[in-house]
């Protein structure tokens, strides 16, 4: 199979027209990146179009991925920041400076050192632990490399969008979600990187309808490195919550999660260990596999609170797998439970941080 290139990937979007100029000679094609027959780029349109150009980035994905040598077209949509003024269109009003994530409270990102120690099936569980207290939730599927929050919550299809500018945010057993997962295939290689990460983010949190909100929980990319920073400077965290396996703690991978918040100024609401321990099905017999106990050690002498043990368990993840995630199938389970109470404290850290920011904020005395 011939290997594809550059040059023929601009080839072919110059046959793919937006009005009477194909996006190439409109300069609106960004960030090509090929790696292995996996291709991905954006097209940059006016923040004022918005979701009304997903028919245009469908046909560019197709074009591409109909070329020879191509095993994945990946196509996202990007916002101009700077409107152009047509004097004739009689569009909405641009959004690029709205500001993100309004209507919603408190925003909390749940982060790992490293990809694999569970934190997105402890974010989508911790997210139905906090619907069942009444709050309204809210899920932000950050984790670009691994996006699973469309299958965890059961959500299938396309994102639509009522209004034509905004993305409506899909629900799954009452979280409302947006997940690079929609836009996405899972099973493609997503190899993102720098700007094409942060516009991708901006887009999900700026154009996405997410509605009033009591919480929503950001389900980061794995690791500390550039995307996670940039997240954690341009979104108005209310905290972050660490989640950690007993080795991970060992190998100070969430050290490195704990030193990058607090170099931006985020509070750590506390470090979760996942996989804690492991309870024989059978026997009901506790056996620390990993050395158990690690990340309350490493709390302690970090200065940061432990907010609790997952266990690790076939049944956390036969159930996150099924779309029907624990806390949700079975509310009364002990490993619910778990969850429950994390959660419980979670939303009570948060509340004492948002307060203080309140009672810190002047006020207008009349
Ligand atoms: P991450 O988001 O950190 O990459 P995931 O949440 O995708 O990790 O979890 C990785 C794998 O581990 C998944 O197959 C998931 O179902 C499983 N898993 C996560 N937590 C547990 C647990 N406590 N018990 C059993 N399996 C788990």
């Amino acid at each position: 199979m011939s290997l594809v290139t550059e040059e023929k990937i601009i080839e072919a979007l110059s046959t793919v027209m937006d009005g009477d100029k194909s996006i190439v000679e409109q300069n609106m094609v960004q960030g090509l990146q090929i790696k292995d027959g996996h291709v991905l780029f954006s097209i940059t349109v006016d923040a004022a179009v918005g979701a009304q150009a997903e028919p245009l980035r469908k046909e560019a994905e197709n074009t591409i991925h109909a070329l020879e040598g191509v095993l994945s077209a990946t196509v996202v949509l990007t916002a101009e920041t700077e409107a152009h003024a047509h004097p004739d269109d009689v569009v909405p009003e641009p959004r690029p400076e709205a500001p993100l994530l309004e209507g919603v409270k408190a925003i909390i990102a749940v982060a790992s050192g490293k990809g694999g120690v569970g934190k997105s099936t402890t974010t989508v569980n911790l997210a139905l632990a906090l619907r069942d207290q009444g709050l309204k939730v809210g899920l932000l599927d950050a984790d670009i490399y691994g996006p699973s929050m469309p299958r965890m919550l059961g959500i299938k299809g396309e994102p639509t969008s009522s209004d034509g500018k905004l993305l409506d945010a899909k629900e799954g057993h009452g979280i409302k979600c947006m997940s690079m997962g929609f836009l996405v295939e899972e099973d493609a290689p997503v190899i993102w990187r720098g700007p094409m990460v942060q516009t991708a983010l901006t887009q999900m949190m700026r154009d996405v309808a997410w509605g009033e909100l009591d919480l929503l929980l950001i389900d980061m990319p794995p690791g500390t490195g550039d995307a996670q920073l940039t997240i954690s400077q341009q979104v108005p965290l209310t905290g972050a919550v660490i989640v950690s396996t007993p080795q991970d703690i060992a190998l100070l991978d969430a050290r490195k999660g704990l030193n990058m918040f607090r170099q931006v100024d985020v509070p750590v609401l506390g470090i979760i260990e996942n996989m804690s321990y492991f309870e024989c099905p059978h026997c009901g017999e506790h056996t620390n596999i990993f050395s158990h106990g690690g990340a309350k050690e490493e709390a302690n002498e970090l200065g940061v609170d432990f907010l609790g043990e997952i266990p690790l368990d076939i049944k956390i993840r036969e159930t996150s797998d099924r779309g029907h995630p624990i806390v949700d199938q079975d509310p009364d389970s002990p490993h619910a439970k778990a969850y429950q109470e994390i959660a419980k404290l979670i939303w009570d850290k948060a509340t004492t941080v948002l307060e203080d920011k309140a009672a810190k904020s002047p006020k207008i005395v009349m």
